[in-house]
């Protein structure tokens, strides 16, 4: 009889939140559909999709909208079916059986996974109450653990705290490892190290056009790195990782470099105000509210279950993590909507 190996017997498939809801705030997608001129654009570019050919290995002009736009070398871009699949590729990759990585806890959830498929131990560096990062402490971490890799989002997802790019650069010149940075959410911040990524022969940087790009539908990420490393990840992967649809489509947008600033500059005005908003809440079931430097906020509430839970029954999802709720920054209409709804929820949990 065929037995399941130990890695695998216990998985089960990742399961979002389903069933319909009025508003959808959970899952930090962009609230912006692309307009009309740009779509018809997309109508176009699909009609020369061909249909019975392969797509294009290396996603050529894909890649090349995307360097123009981030201003890196081409030949350093590596995409991939979403992020997550390039953090998949990396770590079967870069990693032996045995290898440890480490990460800063919390953080997002798929990195540890992809270690264990790939028969690795996660070493964890928890963040303090705070949830501020002492890279400090990292560094002695990764170098007295032997850590191959080191992987953490910034600015992160759940926390939507930020490291400066200072701390960033010592860790990655005080260590041996590899170091992932995935920089999903940094277009709605300031913190990049996407300009001097070739100073660093220890360096990734991710990239996805789920968020700030508004295509999460798309499954559209990127690895930029120095050339080995690049090589590397573009020898692992598999050839037509990135399909013919998503490239037509992801060349349209980067081709509309005003739109993306654009979509940038909406979904910061809107996290701003649903920031404030909250802030402005007189409710002692709310003990902290983070800074927020992605398109959601993040915060530490009394009977956090209890309030998700509530919130659901008012047919308006975000997402519970423990103590902590992440709610992300949707349009006026429903940020008022949810805002107007989780004070309701608040003061008859009193
Ligand atoms: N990294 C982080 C920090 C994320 O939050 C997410 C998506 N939630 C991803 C990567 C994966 O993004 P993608 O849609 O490009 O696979």
């Amino acid at each position: 009889m065929f037995q399941l190996n130990e890695k695998v017997k216990n998985l089960t498939p990742y399961e979002p939140i389903s069933g319909t809801y009025e508003i959808r705030l959970d899952a930090n997608e962009s609230f912006l559909t692309v307009p009309e001129e740009i779509e018809n654009e997309m109508v176009l570019a699909l009609k020369n999709v061909a249909l019975n050919c392969y797509p294009d290995p290396m996603a050529t002009k894909l890649i090349k909208g995307f360097a123009d736009y981030f201003d890196v070398d081409a030949n350093c871009v590596t995409a991939g079916n979403g992020s997550d699949e390039i953090i998949s590729v990396i770590m079967n990759a870069f990693l032996q059986k045995g290898d440890k990585i480490l990460t800063l806890e919390p953080d997002f959830s798929m990195y540890r996974f992809y270690a264990e498929i790939a028969e690795c131990e996660s070493v964890k560096y928890q963040k303090n109450d705070n949830l501020d990062v002492n890279i400090d402490d990292v560094i002695a971490l990764a170098n007295s653990e032997n850590v191959r890799i080191i992987i953490f989002s910034n600015p992160c997802n759940p926390t939507s705290r930020i490291v400066t790019r200072e701390e960033v650069r010592k860790l990655i010149t005080s260590v041996d490892s590899l170091v992932v940075l995935d920089e999903a959410y940094m277009d709605f911040a300031d913190e990049s190290l996407l300009s001097e990524f070739q100073n660093y022969d220890n360096l990734i940087i991710l990239k996805t056009c789920s968020k700030a790009l508004g295509s999460a539908a798309l499954r559209l990420g990127f690895a930029v790195a120095d050339k080995t490393l690049t090589n590397v990840i573009r020898a692992v992967k598999s050839p037509y990782n990135v399909n013919s649809v998503s490239q037509a489509l992801g060349e349209v947008i980067f081709s509309h470099p005003d739109y993306i600033d654009y979509c940038i500059k909406t979904v910061v005005e809107s996290r701003k105000e649903l920031y404030n908003k909250i802030l402005e809440i007189n409710s002692d079931k709310i003990e902290k509210v983070y800074e927020t430097n992605t398109n959601f906020v993040f915060l530490k509430v009394k009977n956090a279950k209890d309030v998700f839970e509530k919130m659901k029954e008012n047919s308006i999802i975000i997402r519970n993590m423990g103590d902590y709720l992440r709610i992300t920054a949707g349009t006026k209409e429903e940020n008022e909507k949810m805002l107007e709804a989780f004070k309701k929820v608040l003061e008859e949990l009193e």
